[in-house]
């Protein structure tokens, strides 16, 4: 049976001075307005201006090299400037996907071309990126997916779909999977990553509303978009290696487990003077689980340095740390919403109620509940993740 890779990491120092310099830019913006924490700000806090003030601090494409507008830091004085954005729930949903994803992509299998011509402008904070991997039926069987590259001279002819593309509205470019020729025996094959403009008149972008009003998600329709030749990243067909390698990025971040971290903050402040112990319990228990998760997605930022691909390791984390993050929703509710006396042995609403952060607690409850049912979902759904790990384990 395979074993899971979870070394224990201990930060460097340059990385805990990088975080009080995070925190004193963060105490800073917070405090002249600059932004309000929300939950889940990686999908929801789109703020151009505060993309491009990363940027400028060089916390964007922080490990890339420098010739590409990188800064040639460690995966560990990244993973803790995601950290501190995330917790203070800041408004990083712009650069998020370009900076996670899709630069690493083109760094790792792009041309240099393409290299000199995006990583720069993503650095700086001004350019966005969509992920194009689901399709109405090429969700969770990503092999399945059928948006069509035809040969086209030197390039490509795209038709079809992609679904669930988050910001897809307001970013420049995608990297869609797509279908370039057939796909095999092991199903893998025949698949292509292409770079798309968003901006081109033959792509089509129609909103799909969440629960809550807003509009994060689109259908993306590609009405015969000409692909040329170099947008194409690395070699056609081989788009499945590639798009594995991604999902490790795209799933072992602690945004898998910090979405609603602003709320567990805001709850402790409120319940502080509460000397509850049932709701003691309950804290602490979530405050341990937390500090497990992190020390289970650190190891993997570990391996990420060393140049490793941890997909089982990225799956059992992102399973665990989105409950995680639905459990922190579910204790809110039930102190801020049932603590009348007696209910479920809750009894602190008075106290809580006195408590001047409860407006703004309640409205990152709200937040949680309604972005909630994404969050096992996106990045692939929780069974599916179980299976990864369990091949990983060698049960199945
Ligand atoms: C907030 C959010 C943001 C997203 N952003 C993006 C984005 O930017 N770009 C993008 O491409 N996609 C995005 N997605 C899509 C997301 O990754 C998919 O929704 C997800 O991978 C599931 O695919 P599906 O919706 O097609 O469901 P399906 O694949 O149809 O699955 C439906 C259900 O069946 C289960 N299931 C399916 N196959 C199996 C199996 N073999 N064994 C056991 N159970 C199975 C699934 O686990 C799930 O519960 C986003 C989703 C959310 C919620």
């Amino acid at each position: 049976m395979s074993r899971f890779t979870f070394e224990s990491i201990r930060l460097p120092d340059t990385a805990e001075d990088l975080r009080q310099d995070v925190r004193r830019f963060l105490a800073d913006e917070q405090a002249k307005g600059g932004f309000v924490p929300v939950v889940d700000s990686w999908l929801s806090g789109f703020n151009p201006d505060f993309s491009e003030k990363l940027g400028r601090m060089g916390w964007i494409g922080m490990v890339w090299p420098e010739k590409y507008g990188g800064h040639a830091r460690s995966t560990l004085e990244r993973y803790v400037v995601m950290e501190e954005l995330l917790a203070a729930g800041a408004p990083v949903g712009a650069h998020w996907v370009a900076d996670r994803q899709m630069g690493p992509m083109i760094l790792r299998h792009g041309t240099e071309a393409q290299k000199e011509r995006f990583l720069p402008d993503m650095a700086k904070g001004v350019s966005y990126w969509a992920i194009g991997m689901s399709e109405p039926n090429a969700g969770s069987d990503l092999s399945a997916a059928q948006a069509k590259l035809t040969p086209d001279g030197a390039g490509w002819r795209l038709s079809g779909q992609k679904l669930w593309s988050s910001g897809a509205h307001r970013c420049q470019y995608m990297i869609a999977l797509c279908r370039s020729g057939p796909a095999g025996d092991d199903r893998h094959g025949g698949l292509t990553n292409v770079i798309i403009d968003l901006r081109d008149p033959a792509v089509t972008i129609r909103p799909i509303y969440l629960i809550s009003g807003e509009h994060h998600f689109n259908e993306v329709i590609f009405n015969d978009v000409y692909i040329s030749e170099d947008m194409v990243i690395g070699e056609p067909g081989d788009g499945w290696h590639q798009v594995t390698e991604e999902l490790a990025h795209e799933r072992s971040g602690p945004e898998r487990f910090l979405s609603t971290m602003p709320l567990f903050e805001a709850l402790v402040q409120v319940t502080q003077h509460s000397e509850d112990r049932y709701l003691q319990r309950e804290l602490a228990a979530l405050a341990s689980e937390l500090a497990a998760l992190r020390q289970l997605s650190l190891s993997i930022a570990g391996i990420l340095e060393q140049g490793g691909n941890p997909v089982v390791e990225a799956a059992l984390v992102k399973d665990a740390g989105t409950r995680f993050e639905r459990k922190v929703t579910e204790v809110a509710e039930r102190v801020l919403q049932l603590g009348t006396n007696g209910e479920g042995g809750v009894g602190v609403s008075d106290e809580i109620a006195a408590n001047s952060g409860i407006a703004a607690a309640e409205t990152l409850l709200a937040q949680a509940i309604l972005h909630g049912p994404g969050f096992t979902i996106r990045g692939g759904t929780n069974e599916i993740l179980r299976g990864i790990v369990a091949r990983g384990l060698g049960l199945r």
